[in-house]
């Protein structure tokens, strides 16, 4: 599945060897290595400072949709697809108070829940919730699976949003990917990948397994605050030294109305 990636993608180019400016620019090297933050270093060297700025820059990162057990994080998780997190937070108190559990929620009519999940987009979204927990209810003894294969049964669950469940409810290590850890990894060059799979692949050859769910959240923080889709702020993105595809200028952030 190719990741749905509306904007301009800046993916940085050769394997491994080049001379990168701020504005992209390669010019093949001698020795392999290319010149970033001042000095050579190899790809493995540059790779591993960018992931050092990351956790440096995001120490606190982690999620920021509100759960408080498996069965939230599913249905927050299900709900924040191509919707944002605020918007979720904003619905699911009321959701979770009228349906406290997948045994609650597996009995709930779709015409009651929807209009409380509206906002978020999507009447599917209300159905499959309802779907995931009846299977819950019937198959898992109303408890949410911890495992990939089981989660990826649920109605309305792929594998990032297992992944998310894993990592988030379970502490499994697992690296979800979403657009903005796709587009973000692959920006900085830390991966060079066409579809989310192939990312995910990569980055967990990449990240130590420990750091899988941190990194998640590094990326996605990363990616909202600074290395956005349209107008990333490379003017004031602290890995701009040693990402290829930085661009001087391109970032200015909006100029206020006087
Ligand atoms: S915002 Fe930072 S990570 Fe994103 S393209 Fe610009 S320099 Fe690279």
């Amino acid at each position: 599945m190719r990741a749905r990636e509306s904007e301009e993608m800046m993916v940085p180019s050769p394997k491994g060897e080049g001379f990168f400016g701020e504005c992209g620019m390669t010019v093949p090297s001698p020795n392999g290595k290319g010149f970033f933050g001042g000095g050579f270093m190899t790809e493995q060297e540059r790779k591993q400072r960018i992931l050092q700025g990351l956790e440096e820059t995001y120490p606190t990162a982690g999620p920021e949709l509100h759960f408080t057990n498996p069965y939230e994080t599913l249905v927050a998780t299900i709900l924040s697809a191509q919707c944002t997190d605020q918007q979720v937070n904003r619905v699911t108190p009321a959701v979770f108070a009228r349906y406290p559990d997948a045994d609650s929620m597996a009995a709930a009519d779709p015409e009651e829940l929807f209009p409380m999940v509206k906002s978020c987009g999507f009447r599917s979204k209300a159905g499959n919730i309802i779907a995931a927990c009846r299977m819950i209810h019937e198959k898992h003894g109303g408890q949410v699976p911890d495992s990939r294969e089981e989660l990826m049964e649920l109605p309305g669950v792929g594998r990032k949003t297992a992944n998310v469940v894993l990592s988030n409810a379970f502490g499994v290590p697992a690296f979800a990917v979403d657009t903005h850890v796709f587009r973000v990894s692959n920006r900085l060059g830390l991966c060079r990948a066409d579809t989310v799979e192939e990312t995910e692949r990569q980055m967990t050859e990449l990240i130590p397994e420990e750091k899988w769910g941190k990194a998640h959240h590094w990326l996605i923080w990363h990616g909202r605050r600074v290395c956005r889709a349209q107008r990333p702020l490379c003017g004031e993105c602290t890995l701009k030294e040693w990402c290829p595809s930085g661009r001087e200028g391109a970032a200015e952030p909006a100029k206020k109305r006087t």
